[in-house]
């Protein structure tokens, strides 16, 4: 039995994942935004959606969620309590820290990572050992979510344990970000020759209409000014840094505050 993940497009910039087993013509969904991409694509390949997986409670993550269970009466949907979706009962599992989800023969991890939101989660699909993260809007590729009703600190920590994974680790982020991201961090570190190579790369899969995404733990750590600063701030970037905005000491956490910073008005 094999499994294989498929994103699909919605509104401007979304990506709405599907964990799909073709055996058993059955799908998972991740963050269900939108309903209508989910049903065609279901619909056009003979899918029924067993689970629904929600990462935090923005209206472009969970928007859809209403409409598909309709359809799919039977569908498990599993969130965090302050997601909002109490009213869906028979349909709801309350999911935190530590509990894990089944997809199929498979068994995915529920990380809080805080950050973006109070009560944002992610989760690590653990396939043959090779983990697969669906981050939602922790981590972009080239960069992070804004923070909203979580605090920089809860972001910093969401990073620092994605960094504790394994180096061929996939993330599946909910936005197409990717080419914004990398501009800012090139501003950021402009001699750095990976985020470079990085752009070409994104701009001749985009002008292909294809998505960037998944990108690995390794290639995060060479182009991600977030992830970087987690590690260890360059000392371009905290050149970079300290020429635009007041740079107080240069320790990983108030560099990566700063850079939060600077990425909400460039
Ligand atoms: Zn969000």
């Amino acid at each position: 039995m094999s499994i294989h993940i498929q994103q699909i497009s919605a509104f401007s910039d979304n990506y709405i994942w599907l964990i799909i087993n073709n055996d058993k013509k059955q799908a998972i969904a991740i963050d269900t935004g939108d309903s209508e991409p989910v049903l065609n694509f279901l619909k056009n390949n003979n899918l029924e959606l067993i689970n629904v997986w929600i990462t935090h409670h923005h209206n472009d993550h969970i928007g859809g969620v209403d409409e598909l269970v309709k359809h799919f009466p039977n569908v498990q949907v599993f969130a965090h309590q302050n997601h909002g979706l109490n009213h869906l009962a028979k349909n709801l599992t309350l999911i935190d820290e530590n509990d894990n989800l089944t997809a199929w023969q498979y068994s995915a991890k529920v990380w809080q990572t805080f950050g973006h939101t109070d009560s944002h989660l992610s989760f690590l699909l653990n396939v043959d050992k090779k983990i697969h993260v669906f981050c939602g809007d922790t981590l972009f590729s080239g960069g992070c979510g804004r923070v909203f009703t979580g605090t920089i600190e809860q972001l910093f920590d969401s990073f620092s344990r994605f960094n504790t994974l394994n180096e061929q680790t996939l993330f599946y982020p909910a936005h197409e970000y990717t080419l914004s991201n990398l501009k800012f961090a090139q501003v950021i570190e402009p001699n750095n020759e990976n985020i470079r190579q990085k752009i070409q790369t994104c701009e001749q899969l985009r002008a292909n209409n294809l998505p960037t995404l998944p990108t690995t733990l390794a290639d995060e750590r060479l182009i991600n000014p977030f992830l970087r600063a987690v590690i260890e701030p360059s000392d371009e970037m905290i050149e970079q840094v300290k020429s635009r905005i007041d740079l107080a000491n240069y320790d990983k956490l108030t560099v990566f505050a700063k850079l939060r910073e600077l990425k909400n008005s460039f």
